[in-house]
């Protein structure tokens, strides 16, 4: 598309990450006739990417820490099955990160911030569909909405704020009274009373399947596929020419893109960009034959629950647990999804289900980190996307390819730049 451009330079470009991110990213600069190799120890769509809730939400441009939510954290703390815990173990190392995020949750903040947010979501599909055209992948992903659902309308009331934001910022919400939300889900039924239908959302029905498509065109458009670790870089001057791992040999390249989700910040320090990047643990459990029909994702708010039905089963996502990199999963939180599940709908069959737990990628800030890197002309990042790495991952692949390239960016990438914390 972009080849023709006047001082366009093909490169041989390290991908380190093959998460959605990278994946995403590598698609993009394919388009631009670079030669891509990704790096990563693990398969396509293994990691974070692989169990995620799948939606694909332009509306879902707020930020983790909204308005008076510090008020609400002890609680939440104290309980360690709640919606957000901090094992104690843990809580020194995440302390100043987490008041690092509540510094950023004021009312005038989470504006500035859901309007960088949405920057990178409105544009989901403009750069997903040519991706999925490409790779023959169309079928994993359906626009069917989104529904908010609520206890009742005045309960709904509380998360009005947030909710008016999204409109300032475009975002089409419809609300939808108790009679019609129970014709447009019948599952609803009982529970849920009040409704706020996102008509433009979409998911993706297996998020890593999603991941292994693009990554499987990719390479076969010829990119190289490296399954090592990344462990650092060969420099000449202020320019990487090479990505060196654990084990064998340095490669070669004219640039790298650091895309390897949680796991990025040691690498960007390397690249002379040191970023608050810590891990919001999240949990599914994944129900093989839900008994349910449900059309649409689901936002239970009220529950900090997602409720997506994908092709292995109907799938409950959610909750934040920081206990690092290294510690162990907690299953018994996926145990609690299944539990708020199956009171929310009583007559799920539970008979046959699977858990997971992935690392989001995470800033205090809820942004990204998307720009290149502080101290290398030829390094570019990419990483951080929190809860919404499956929804920007091809709009930050555009993004990174038109700096990779030197033309302007489609999106001010100020409010996510790499030096934005120091
Ligand atoms: C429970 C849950 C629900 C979620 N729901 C949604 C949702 O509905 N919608 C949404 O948009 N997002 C959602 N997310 C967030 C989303 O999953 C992440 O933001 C996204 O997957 C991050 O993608 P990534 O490519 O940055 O990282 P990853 O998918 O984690 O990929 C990073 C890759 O880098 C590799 N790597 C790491 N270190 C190195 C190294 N040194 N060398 C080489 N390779 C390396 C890893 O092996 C891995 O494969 C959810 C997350 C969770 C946990």
């Amino acid at each position: 598309m972009f080849g023709c451009f006047p001082e366009f330079v093909a490169m041989h470009i390290a991908v380190i990450g093959t998460g959605i991110v990278g994946v995403c990213t590598a698609a993009w600069l394919q388009r631009d006739g670079h030669q891509v190799t990704f790096i990563d120890p693990l398969g396509p769509g293994e990691a974070c990417s692989f169990g995620n809730a799948g939606s694909l939400s332009p509306s879902a441009c707020l930020p983790v820490g909204m308005p008076n939510m510090w008020k609400k954290v002890p609680r939440w703390l104290l309980d360690p099955l709640g919606p957000l815990t901090v094992r104690w173990g843990y809580a020194p190392v995440v302390l100043p990160w987490l008041v690092r995020m509540l510094r950023h949750s004021s009312r005038q903040e989470v504006t500035r911030i859901a309007a960088a947010l949405r920057s990178l979501l409105e544009p989901i599909f403009d750069c997903y569909d040519p991706l999925l055209a490409e790779a023959g992948a169309q079928s994993l992903v359906r626009r069917s909405g989104c529904l908010y659902v609520y206890s009742s309308r005045e309960t709904a009331a509380q998360w009005q704020w947030g909710m008016n934001l999204r409109r300032s910022l475009g975002v089409k919400l419809v609300d939808v009274e108790r009679d019609e939300l129970e014709h447009l889900e019948p599952d609803l039924k009982g529970r849920f009373r009040f409704g706020i239908l996102a008509p433009d959302n979409g998911s993706t029905s297996d998020p890593s399947a999603l991941v292994k498509a693009l990554h499987a065109h990719c390479v076969a458009l010829g990119a190289r596929t490296d399954r090592r670790r990344a462990t650092g870089f060969e420099r000449q001057g202020g320019r990487v020419t090479g990505v060196r791992f654990d084990s064998g040999e340095p490669l070669a390249v004219d640039g790298v893109v650091v895309a390897a989700g949680a796991w990025s910040a040691p690498l960007a320090a390397q690249l002379g960009s040191r970023v608050p990047l810590e891990t919001q643990r999240g949990y599914h459990v994944t129900v093989r034959s839900s008994n349910l029909g449900l059309r649409h994702t689901v936002m239970a708010v009220e529950h900090n629950l997602m409720v997506n039905p994908m092709a292995m089963g109907l799938r409950l996502a959610g909750t934040v647990e920081f206990a690092g990199l290294k510690a162990p999963p907690n299953y018994a939180r996926a145990d609690a999804l299944l539990k708020q599940g199956q009171q929310l709908f009583p007559h799920l069959d539970t008979s046959e289900v699977t858990r997971w737990m992935g690392h989001r990628p995470s800033m205090p800030d809820s942004l990204p980190v998307v720009g290149r890197a502080e101290k290398a002309d030829n390094a570019w990042l990419a990483f951080g996307h929190g809860h919404m790495g499956m929804c920007m991952g091809a709009s930050t692949g555009r993004e990174v390819a038109h700096l990779v390239a030197g033309r302007p960016t489609q999106v001010d990438l100020a409010p996510f730049a790499p030096g934005r914390f120091r």
